[in-house]
């Protein structure tokens, strides 16, 4: 079977490899597994569940809940030979009937259908009828109420899979946290089951933070850098919306705007003008986006800061889903993070915390200093192995050197300590700075004896470092006030026990020169003729408009450079070139092969053979990791026990338990950041960790008793870890358990 799919990979599609996973999972809906998929946007999860119907006798069903997503499918699928059907309800009476004819006929080997369009019994007994092999649920995260859509049509689904008990269940996301997941699992009643998570980390997107300012040129230096292809820049307000699309269209850009305040048509036709490649640029709201499948959208652009990271990741999401360079370009400013956070102000209490701990995630982003997939992937619970990219700003200029702040970290931390643990970051640098600010004299703040102690640095570069010693853990940021506490770690580097490494930096955000991404001609396009290349992006649009297709239906931007760079004059050669299979070489060849040669006879070109790529055997599939030590990475990736508990739906202590399993096994907790409070004294946890000095570690009554059961269990447990974070050397401990 394994080589079937890969000749079909070749001959339908027109692809050489498979991407990540992709064969691994298309093996597990052969042999009939019930099998989970999450890969990031792009990943090519379609696919995963195409080659599969083309190797069942009976229908291949896919439940898909946006239409037109649909009707992009089933053109795609239709242009390289495949028959497929869609059925739902906004279609009209003769094409409906048309329809089911051929899913009737056995002649259709996919149905795309739209969720209560299945449940209709009609739906049901014609499929009845042809038997079904396969069902592919699109966008799976819909089914769980836990998810960020959940649609109850999705619940049904169930019925379904009672109904045909033979068909193999693929369930295909992009976004699923482990709630959710188990809940697709569960609601579709997985048996043999398979899941295959893939990396959220987009390698062709290059990311880059500048400070918003001279922000109109900086977007104009990147729209040039593109010219004449595809890009989203994403504004906070339809005002800013307007106003750029107006300033773009003035420097001669094609640009429109996108927002909710414009009419049903207007949208309609600008979402339309862009996908068919009428006009290059998209200036939009977050409005837009859902529903467009547009592969070839070389640059995302944020004019102002997105909402949480994971909008953020979303919205680049957008670049890049052909798998060539793309950049995503943040513009920042500390400005826009006031402006929130003044806006959180007004938020209810409970809705506050959370949106302030988005905002932390996010600024731990935008202030990290090494490679920008560091903070990024560990959001999604990653831990990347490669800490440099080279894909980012950050890797681009080189890292920074650290140094040793930790006179600097003593200074902030003893502010914050005589300043009562009130105030955030600039009241305390107010203080260390010497200021005469009014609110310095009316607390009296000048009399302190640390007033004036931290003139050698600029307000700036306190700033930045007030942010790092957040981010270290030495710090805890009042979610409603802002102001600062002293961290679980502030403690020993206050009484010089502990020693603090960070960046001296001017401007987190600063922009160096050499940030700029790196020449395109590098990042892996094959050198290809430009001049041939718009030739043939001619044809494909006009193809495209006779068909009233998008561009990328007809071939994508990938194929169209191939045969620039190797110029193929027979089918033969045409078949070499990735994305042509043998249906749109006969529907399409023939054109696309009368520009190339007509092109190559004037400038005297011959063909050029294509290097082989022999298909790469695949390492096998993941070894599942044990939930411990996923828990065990994720949290050594900076996650709180909070966020831990919500990301695997388990209980305090059965966080704490796998954290201790992991380190039993010899694993390091890479930080002490539990994100816990304790309603305990620092004498009491004085005394605790000195008896877990003297009794050790490994059980925890004797210490309990020493303490005459002054403190509870769950306590030590925290205690406990505390305790083991804070001295990494404890190995010892550890092999005499
Ligand atoms: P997803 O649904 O995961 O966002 P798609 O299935 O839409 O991704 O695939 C994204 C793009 O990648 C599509 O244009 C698809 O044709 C292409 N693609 C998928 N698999 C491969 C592959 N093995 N080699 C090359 N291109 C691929
Ligand atoms: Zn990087």
């Amino acid at each position: 079977m394994a080589d079937r799919a890969q000749k079909i990979l070749k001959t339908v599609f027109g692809y050489d490899t498979f991407r990540p996973l992709q064969a691994e999972v298309i093996n597990s809906i052969l042999e009939k597994k019930d099998t989970l998929v999450i890969l990031p946007t792009g990943g090519g999860k379609s696919l995963c569940y195409q080659i599969p119907a083309m190797l069942f006798s009976s229908l291949t069903v896919v439940i898909s809940p946006l239409i037109a997503l649909m009707k992009d499918q089933v053109e795609q699928m239709q242009r390289v030979g495949v028959p497929a059907a869609m059925l739902n309800s906004a279609l009209e009476t003769g094409t409906y009937r048309h329809n089911i004819a051929q899913i009737k006929s056995g002649a259709a080997r996919l149905l795309y259908v739209a969720p209560e369009t299945l449940m209709m019994p009609r739906t049901m007994s014609l499929l009845a009828g042809t038997g079904v092999d396969c069902l592919a649920i699109d966008e799976a995260h819909c089914i769980s109420e836990w998810g960020h859509d959940f649609r109850p049509e999705y619940r049904q689904l169930v019925q379904i899979r009672k109904q045909f008990p033979k068909a193999v269940c693929a369930a295909v996301t992009a976004t699923a946290t482990p709630r959710v997941r188990q809940d697709i699992q569960t609601t579709l009643g997985f048996k043999h089951t398979d899941t295959f998570i893939g990396s959220f980390n987009r390698e062709n997107l290059y990311l880059q933070i500048v400070p918003k300012d001279n922000s109109l040129s900086r977007v104009l230096r990147l729209i040039q850098r593109f010219r004449d292809q595809a890009g989203i820049i994403y504004c906070a307000t339809r005002r800013q919306v307007d106003e750029l699309a107006l300033i773009l269209q003035d420097e001669g850009v094609s640009a429109l705007p996108y927002h909710a305040g414009l009419s049903d048509t207007m949208r309609r036709t600008n979402q339309e003008r862009f996908i068919r490649d009428d006009t290059c640029i998209i200036v939009a709201t977050i409005a837009f986006g859902m529903g467009i499948d547009k592969p070839d959208v070389r640059f995302v652009i944020h004019y102002d800061m997105p909402k949480n990271i994971e909008s953020y990741y979303q919205e680049i999401g957008r670049a890049g889903r052909d798998g060539l360079p793309a950049d995503c370009l943040l513009l920042f400013s500390y400005g826009d993070v006031y402006k929130i956070k003044h806006f959180i102000q007004q938020k209810a209490p409970t809705e506050r915390r959370a949106a302030n701990t988005h905002l932390n995630a996010f600024l731990r982003f935008v202030e990290w200093p090494g490679c920008r997939r560091i903070p990024l992937l560990q959001y999604f619970g990653e831990a990347p192995a490669n800490v440099k990219c080279g894909q980012c700003d950050n890797c681009q200029k080189g890292q920074k050197e650290q140094i040793d702040v930790t006179i600097f970290a003593q200074k902030f931390l003893s502010c914050v300590y005589r300043t009562g643990e009130l105030f955030g970051a600039a009241h305390i640098i107010n203080v260390l700075r010497g200021s005469k600010a009014q609110r310095v004299i009316q607390l009296k703040h000048q009399r302190l004896s640390t007033y004036g102690i931290g003139r050698d640095l600029s307000k700036k570069q306190w700033q930045s470092l007030s942010r790092q010693f957040l981010h270290q853990g030495l710090l805890i940021e009042d979610t409603d006030y802002g102001g600062f506490r002293l961290g679980p770690n502030a403690r020993d580097v206050l009484k010089n026990k502990k020693k603090i490494w960070g960046w001296l930096d001017d401007d987190p955000a600063d922009e160096n020169d050499k940030a700029a991404p790196p020449d395109l001609k590098k990042r892996d396009i094959p050198g290809y003729d430009r001049d041939l290349f718009q030739l043939l992006k001619e044809k494909r649009k006009e193809i495209a408009d006779q068909e009233k297709v998008p561009p990328y239906v007809v071939f994508a931007d990938k194929t169209l450079m191939e045969m620039a760079a190797y110029f193929p004059q027979t089918e033969a050669g045409m078949l070499q070139i990735h994305g042509v299979g043998e249906t749109k070489l006969s529907v399409y060849g023939s054109e696309f092969l009368n520009v190339i040669q007509l092109f190559c006879r004037k400038q005297g070109i011959p063909e050029k053979p294509k290097p082989v790529t022999k298909p790469i055997r695949k390492p096998p599939a993941r070894v599942k990791k044990k939930r411990h030590e996923v828990i065990g990475e994720t949290f050594s990736a900076g996650r709180t026990v909070a966020e831990i508990m919500e990301m695997f739906a388990v209980k305090r202590q059965t966080a704490l338990d796998h954290l201790y399993r992991y380190w039993c096994e010899g694993n390091p907790l890479e930080t002490d950041n539990f994100g816990i409070h304790l309603n305990l004294s620092s004498q009491q946890t004085d005394s605790v960790f000195t008896y877990f000095e003297k009794l050790g570690i490994r059980r925890l009554k004797p210490v309990f008793d020493a303490l005459a059961g002054e403190i509870d269990y769950p306590d030590l447990f925290v205690l406990r870890l505390m305790f083991i974070a804070q001295n990494a050397l404890m190995v010892d401990e550890r092999v005499r358990r």
